[in-house]
């Protein structure tokens, strides 16, 4: 038997929804089905590069397991296990902000779901294993470049606390892909990989909205459906529009809390359209994401984006409320009446205000709550922009700062890891003495200030480890050059990102000067 035959599937999704009545790979418009059955295309040589021991877990299986020249093939998509069933799902959705039509799984192969140990459902998800009906002009690949960053960012992002799918496996194919590079503007061959994602639901908003704008009503009830009683089950007691009402508002809220996780690290997800927000609140689909590094609430890595900075940071709360008022529309004609979703949407509006304001109370430090809490987060949050300060770098250096009014504390000095330019302001610094003095007010009057205490909060929320940009550029390098020594030290080093670890503090410094205007760094395109 195969090592692998421990995992068992229970494919809930194909059993229960209609499928594309035909069964082949070619691209085509698919109608009145939520999934299409289709076969991965094997790849000549896969090697596993890396996979994640955590992710792993998920599935009961034992390192060993993942030591078989099995699991290369399997997670490369050259052989299924028996029970797997592979399909790709049929969705759509609006991209930069219109109705795009029919998307789906162009290059994404659900191979199967299994329920673990623990009684948890995972669907097991490989990216880059070809066409698929829903590949349109595109290859169904994926390169080395792009699968390491979302095989390294959807760990680091659980090791964080957020939600996201998961990210088990990073194989590579042995084969070359042609890409578009879009910083040289010359087509060139790059390697290829395939990442296996993990996640209880792979569903999006996209895949309820393209059935209401095909007129399916009845499949976007059963979808529904399904996702309340698969992912929903708590909430599935209540029949009809309510329970439809109470999944809305639930996925309102959850969109509310993941917007904020993102806000509070400095992550810009870089394509927020409606097929890449995930009904369970999670972060999917990791392309030309980024960290903010120097502080600007207009920063987006996303070069397709460069003109409108649709998805640039500051944007990303409004911009899920956008996309959640799109899966309103979608399910409205379950609902019938737009007043109680419209009051699920301020579902959302209450979760995020409330979240964020508490984010940044954390991030400060502030206990209790105090009449000019929110100027003085204002006011941090202008400094970090007008300063060019480093995000990451300003919060964990911030917990240091002694609230004791004796001790003499220069700005520019105190700061200086943080910084990416000169400081910036009258001579004197008068804005940042002012700062410095209103900030140490406060601290330092609720309860006395405890500065241990404080440390060890703050340090909470604010990680000192993030997948900076140029780190995953670098480790791309080394990657196309075979050696995966540095996804593994990167792995190590994101598992415990509010920690502090000896010896790794390169790894938390600023983002040097030759990546600062480096394609990879803080540039990327949309798909590759
Ligand atoms: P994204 O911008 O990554 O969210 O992708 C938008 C749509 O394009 C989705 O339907 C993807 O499946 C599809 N897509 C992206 N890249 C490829 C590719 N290389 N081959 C086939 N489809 C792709
Ligand atoms: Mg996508
Ligand atoms: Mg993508």
């Amino acid at each position: 038997a195969d090592p692998l035959e421990t995992l068992t599937f229970d494919n809930r999704f194909v059993n229960t929804l209609p499928a594309d009545p035909e069964h082949r790979n070619n691209r085509r418009e698919v109608r009145n089905a939520c999934y299409s059955l289709v076969e991965p295309t094997p790849v000549a040589k896969p090697h596993v590069l890396s996979y994640s021991p955590e992710a792993s877990a998920l599935l009961d299986l034992t390192e060993e397991q993942c030591r078989t020249p099995s699991f290369a093939e399997i997670l490369a998509g050259n052989r299924l296990l028996p029970g797997m069933q592979p399909f790709a799902m049929r969705y759509g959705g609006h991209q930069f902000g219109s109705w795009a039509g029919q998307l789906g799984d162009g290059r994404a192969i659900n191979l199967g779901e299994i329920v673990n140990r623990r009684g948890r459902r995972w669907t097991l998800q490989l990216k880059g294993a070809g066409p698929t009906p829903y590949s349109r002009r595109a290859d169904g690949l994926a390169v080395l470049r792009s699968s390491l960053r979302e095989f390294i960012c959807s760990e680091a992002m659980h090791h964080l606390g957020i939600p996201t799918t998961r990210a088990l496996s990073l194989v590579t194919t042995g084969e070359q892909v042609l890409r578009d590079m879009f910083y040289d503007g010359h087509p060139c061959h790059e390697p290829g990989a395939v990442v296996c994602r993990l996640a209880p639901s792979f569903l999006r908003f996209g895949n309820f909205e393209i059935h209401t704008a095909t007129g399916e009503i009845e499949l976007l009830r059963q979808l529904v459906d399904y996702s309340l009683v698969t992912d929903f089950a708590d909430l599935s007691a209540k029949p009809g529009p309510d329970g439809y009402l109470a999944w809305f508002s639930e996925i309102c809220r959850r969109t509310g809390e993941l917007v904020v996780h993102w806000m509070r690290v400095g992550f810009v997800h870089g394509v927020l359209n409606t097929d890449n927000m995930s009904i369970l609140g999670l972060t999917i689909d990791y392309g030309p994401y980024g960290w903010l590094e120097d502080y600007d609430p207009s920063w987006t890595p996303n070069t397709t984006d460069a003109q409108g900075r649709r998805y640039c940071y500051g944007n990303q709360p409004q911009i899920a409320l956008w996309n959640l008022v799109q899966l309103a529309n979608a399910i409205y004609p379950l609902i019938e009446e737009s007043e109680p979703l419209q009051a699920a949407l301020d579902v959302y509006r209450k979760t995020f205000q409330r979240g964020w304001r508490q984010a940044l109370a954390d991030k400060l430090g502030l206990t209790g709550r105090e009449d000019g809490d929110d100027s003085l987060m204002q006011r941090t949050l202008e400094l970090l922009a007008e300063q060019h300060l480093d995000m990451t770098i300003f919060f964990r250096r911030l917990a240091d700062l002694p609230a004791d009014p004796s001790i003499p504390i220069d700005f520019p000095s105190f700061f200086a890891d943080a910084y990416y330019q000169n400081a910036t302001g009258e001579p004197g610094q008068a804005p940042l003495n002012d700062w410095l003095s209103a900030y140490r007010t406060r601290i330092g009057t609720a309860n006395g200030d405890d500065q241990q205490h404080r440390r060890t909060m703050m340090n909470r929320v604010n990680p000192k480890y993030v997948f900076r940009n140029y780190l995953a550029q670098l480790a791309i390098e080394q990657a196309e050059q075979g050696d995966a020594s540095l996804i593994e030290e990167l792995l190590e080093v994101l598992r415990r990102p509010y920690d502090e670890q000896p010896g790794k503090e390169k790894f938390a410094q600023r983002r040097p000067e030759w990546a600062r205007n480096r394609a990879g760094c803080s540039m990327l395109s949309c798909s590759s």
